[in-house]
């Protein structure tokens, strides 16, 4: 379990592109976190950079007291669930769900047991031997996120988990991604530009703009008008 820290943050792309323009930023361990904004206000960016996947220019980020920009990919607790789920194709849902263990040289017999475990807990027991073009696009998203579970991660990173389905599935994956996260107490921040998706899930939502911190607070504050 660990919170992040975000102090005096840009990010720069090798266009001269500044994403990320000298942010602070401070999420509770145990804290569900929307970044809010239009397109191309750097939440993308952030998300990533707090991954690891992006490097930082200047100022840093630390996920409990290890700084990101300093860790081996390996050492990295994180774990990100894009919008297009980025399943692989050819694997069933179970390999799938325990590739990041058996990545780390976890044992064959615990990658079956948690994989099993966890994709039970999402109601994909039953679908353990099928392929990702085989499921919905509400059972791939739950696959996405077993899999960001099984690796237990400390921290749990969604670039717009929920943008790809539809407007029934949607509200029974955000239920779902709440009861999970409550459950689980991971930290976790997820990008929308969906103001309802933000109010709806979120603890604190950060409203970006041009690579920066705009308005923060709980969906109550951000959200009433005087
Ligand atoms: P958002 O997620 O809010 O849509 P992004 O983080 O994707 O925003 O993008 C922030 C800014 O950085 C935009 O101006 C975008 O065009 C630019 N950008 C994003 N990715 C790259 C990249 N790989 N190279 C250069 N510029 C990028
Ligand atoms: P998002 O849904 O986050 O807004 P985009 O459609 O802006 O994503 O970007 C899709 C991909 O293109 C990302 O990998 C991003 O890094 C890259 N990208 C975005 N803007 C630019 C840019 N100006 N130059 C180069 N790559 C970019």
């Amino acid at each position: 379990m660990a919170g992040i820290t975000v102090e005096g943050l840009s990010t720069v792309y090798p266009n001269g592109v500044r994403a990320v323009d000298e942010l602070d930023l401070e999420i509770a361990d145990g804290e569900l976190f929307a970044l809010l904004g239009p397109s191309g206000c750097g939440k993308t960016t952030l998300l990533r950079t707090i991954a690891g996947l992006e490097g930082a220019t200047d100022g840093a980020v630390a996920i409990g007291d290890r700084d990101v920009t300093r860790l081996q990919p390996g050492d990295r607790r994180v774990a990100m669930v894009f919008q297009d789920y980025a399943l692989f194709p050819h694997m069933t849902v179970a390999e799938n769900i325990a590739y990041p263990l058996r990545v780390r040289g976890v044992a064959k017999s615990v990658q079956q047991e948690t994989a099993a475990r966890t994709a039970r807990g999402l109601s994909l027991g039953e679908l353990l031997d099928r392929r990702p073009g085989q499921l919905s696009g509400g059972q791939q998203q739950r696959a996405a996120l077993a899999r960001a579970v099984a690796a237990s991660a400390e921290v749990l990173l969604l670039d717009e988990p929920l943008s790809n389905l539809d407007a029934r599935l949607r509200l029974e994956a955000r239920t779902f991604l709440k009861k999970l996260q409550r459950e689980l107490a991971l930290t976790t921040v997820f990008v929308t530009h969906d103001q309802a998706e933000a109010l709806a899930l979120a603890d604190r939502i950060a409203v970006m703009d041009a690579g920066r911190i705009r308005q923060l607070g709980t969906p109550r504050e951000v959200f009433q008008r005087p």
